[in-house]
């Protein structure tokens, strides 16, 4: 599906400019790549609300396909959703693994413990499941092969008592991680146990470890468990397979956390820090949207920078000279015809922008490179006021310039055909432009 996505993107290649059916058939695959990465279904059009908003209001800058500009757009709803990773500092605290039977609390103690001893600390699982049984051979193998400190009673059936037991027999390690039991379903007996052994064990961070195929499951989970204990991040096993894990951003959102760690197989080092990037150009099945994104920002900020002395609510303000046509002139080098940059200005765009006459903004290259030869000839003051310049000065300019009087009248010509344009936008008053610029 991530395949049909980037076919209706290709689709936009080359295009400058998006129209409404456009972006309708963008989002509609957005929407279709995050649904079957089980993302949640009002999640998904929360989503593909801002997208299409943004996607409609927010030009490209110059130089970006309208393609790199979506997907950017995309690329920032969805990093601001997931956020950052998890902060895991690398200092003494104790964390608590929360979640369903099977989605990968076990391995995922071990992986962690692997992890925190690469990073010089000395870790300890602390295995409180006496409910399945082989809980805890699993975890001791896989602590054993991660080597790092383990504690569990195969022969006790108290769970806050192991935590409480396992704390002090750890008592050398630093980073304690306790890895607790799952049932099939949310049952009340697994909420209120988890809860006992939260409060004996006091961690510093309880994490939600989620299956990447858990889909649709995932909110009543999240809701369950950040209810009792309290998430502070979430953790997508299995990762490895085919499933998106979309059920992540359900979870995130739900629990108002992020993202810790990633599990992407059985083995104790298949472990990763979360890292948006990677997670979304997974989740929609595209390349690097972080690269891209960074390359449409650069794009923008260029735009910007090299637009500094000319702004374009200016004309919209005060009289039209010359002058303004000239810096107008130049910044079209930059930014595209009149037109476009008439769209630049907020809410100035679609309708208005129709009513034109068919060449009121039309300057060519050529004609272009002409005018400027011709307002080098031209004193400041004809610059100022062009209405002023008469038969004779326009013989002057032509010889000056090295045009003919043909064309001189012509760039007076197009000057008040551009000054009336803009006068009618002026006309509106004073405020609708108000509301205008400060959208
Ligand atoms: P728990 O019941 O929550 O403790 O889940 P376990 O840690 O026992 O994991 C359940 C199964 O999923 C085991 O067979 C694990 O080997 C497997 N598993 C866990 N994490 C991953 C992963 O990231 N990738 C793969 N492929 N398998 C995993
Ligand atoms: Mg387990």
């Amino acid at each position: 599906l991530g395949s049909s996505l980037r076919g209706s993107l290709d689709k936009l290649q080359g295009k400058s400019r998006l129209d409404k059916d456009d972006v309708q058939e963008i989002v509609k695959e957005i929407q279709r790549s995050l649904l079957s990465a089980d993302v949640d279904v009002s999640l998904v059009m929360d989503l593909s609300d801002s997208i299409k908003t943004r996607a409609l209001e927010e030009d490209p800058p110059a130089g970006t396909s309208a393609r790199d500009h979506v997907l950017k757009i995309v690329y920032e709803e969805l990093v601001g959703l997931i956020g950052d990773s998890t902060e895991i500092p690398l200092e003494p605290q104790t964390i608590m693994l929360a979640g369903l039977q099977g989605s990968g609390k076990t391995t995922t103690a071990a992986k962690m413990a692997w992890w925190f001893s690469k990073k010089g600390l000395r870790p300890a699982v602390i295995q409180t499941d006496t409910f399945r049984p082989g809980a805890y051979d699993q975890a001791k193998q896989m602590c054993e092969r991660a080597e790092v400190d383990f504690y569990g009673d195969p022969d006790a059936d108290d769970p806050v008592q192991i935590a409480e037991e396992g704390l002090e027999a750890t008592e050398d390690a630093d980073v304690h991680i306790v890895d607790t039991a799952g049932r099939h379903a949310l049952e009340a007996d697994l909420i209120d146990e988890i809860e006992e052994i939260e409060s004996v064990v006091q961690p510093d961070l309880n994490l939600l470890v989620l299956d990447a195929a858990i889909g649709q499951g995932a909110k009543e989970q999240a809701q369950e468990f950040d209810g009792s204990i309290g998430i502070g991040g979430v953790v997508i096993t299995k990762l490895d397979g085919t499933a998106k894990g979309g059920g992540a951003l359900t979870a995130v959102n739900e629990t108002d956390s992020s993202i810790a760690f990633l599990g992407t197989g059985e083995t104790v080092q298949d472990i990763e820090r979360f890292e948006p990037n990677g997670f979304i150009s997974r989740l929609l099945g595209m390349g690097d949207l972080k690269q891209l994104s960074e390359r449409v920002e650069r794009a923008m900020a260029e735009t910007q920078a090299e637009d500094d002395d000319w702004d374009p609510e200016d004309i919209m303000k005060g009289s039209f000279t010359l002058k303004d046509m000239k810096k107008q002139m130049e910044a079209m080098n930059k930014m595209g015809p009149l037109d476009q940059v008439l769209d630049m200005i907020p809410g100035l765009g679609g309708g208005l922008k129709d009513q034109l006459p068919e060449d009121a903004m039309d300057v060519t290259q050529d004609r272009m490179r002409k005018f400027e030869v011709i307002m080098d000839s031209m004193t400041d003051a004809e610059m100022e006021n062009p209405r002023s310049v008469g038969a004779q000065q326009v013989r002057r300019i032509a010889r000056g310039s090295g045009t003919d009087e043909e064309t001189v009248r012509e760039l007076l010509q197009q000057h008040k055909m551009m000054e009336r344009t803009l006068k009618q936008f002026q006309g509106m008053g004073d405020g609708d432009m108000q509301r205008m610029m400060k959208k």
